[in-house]
């Protein structure tokens, strides 16, 4: 487990707020070596000096910045109620992804906001210190279909009449960047089906009818391994 960078300032690493009462929980006392990220592609270790409501600091011991990512893994995923939406989120970061958009499906059974950015960001900020992701995901949320620039990357969309996605591994490995579409409960519309189908190839992930979080830990799985992740 890591613990979420604010600042560094002469050798002093500030934690961020709500990491006070995360450090109670786990023990944590003065003096303990721990891990610190900060989204950017930084890992600090650190020594833990104070832990209090106004600042939580450590002594930094040593930084190692990790490179970002050649080829770029994308899911596209239509807005789901909580906690299904929570869990789509938490294993997406958890298995590697870039980016997460977050489509309002015509037929999503709930809708994504600016104003809900926060408390996604805050998911993505807690499996990335669970996993130790040294970099935070983008979120983008997106209205309609033809707000997504779907030409900047291959593009596979999952659909039960589907190629397997199997087939296209030689693809996945060889591509820059890939994105993954995973329509809502009811399956995206007609038209925004017309658009993603003009730009994607359409893949199946077997013969079951998998709910939208086994659909997204199953295709980002594939992807993630064949990507080296
Ligand atoms: N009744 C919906 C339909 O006919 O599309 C089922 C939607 S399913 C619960 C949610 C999404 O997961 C689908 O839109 C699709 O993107 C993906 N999905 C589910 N099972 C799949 C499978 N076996 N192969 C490919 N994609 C699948």
């Amino acid at each position: 487990n890591a613990f979420w960078v604010e600042h560094i300032e002469k050798g002093k690493i500030y934690l961020s707020p709500s990491e006070a009462k995360h450090l109670k929980v786990l023990r944590a006392k003065t003096g303990d070596l721990l891990t610190g990220l900060d989204g950017k592609g930084n890992i600090y270790r650190f020594q833990l000096e104070n832990i209090g409501k106004r600042e939580t600091t450590g002594r930094l011991l040593s930084v190692e910045h990790v490179n970002r990512n050649e080829q770029k893994l994308i899911v596209l995923v239509a807005t789901t109620k909580w906690p299904r939406l929570r869990l789509v989120m938490e294993k997406a970061v958890e298995l590697g992804i870039d980016r997460i958009e977050l489509f309002n499906s015509k037929h999503s059974v709930a809708r994504a906001s600016k104003d809900k950015s926060d408390k996604f960001i805050s998911v993505m900020r807690e499996a990335s210190k669970q996993c130790l992701n040294p970099y935070l995901p983008e979120l983008q949320i997106i209205d309609s279909a033809d707000k997504i620039a779907l030409n900047n990357a291959t593009n596979f969309l999952l659909d039960f009449y589907g190629k397997p996605f199997q087939s296209f591994s030689s693809k996945i490995a060889t591509s820059r960047s890939v994105r993954i579409l995973v329509g809502p409960e009811g399956g995206f519309s007609k038209n925004e089906l017309e658009l993603f189908q003009r730009f994607s190839s359409v893949v199946s992930l077997g013969k079951r009818i998998l709910r939208v979080e086994t659909a997204v830990i199953v295709s980002v799985s594939f992807v993630s391994l064949l990507m080296g992740r």
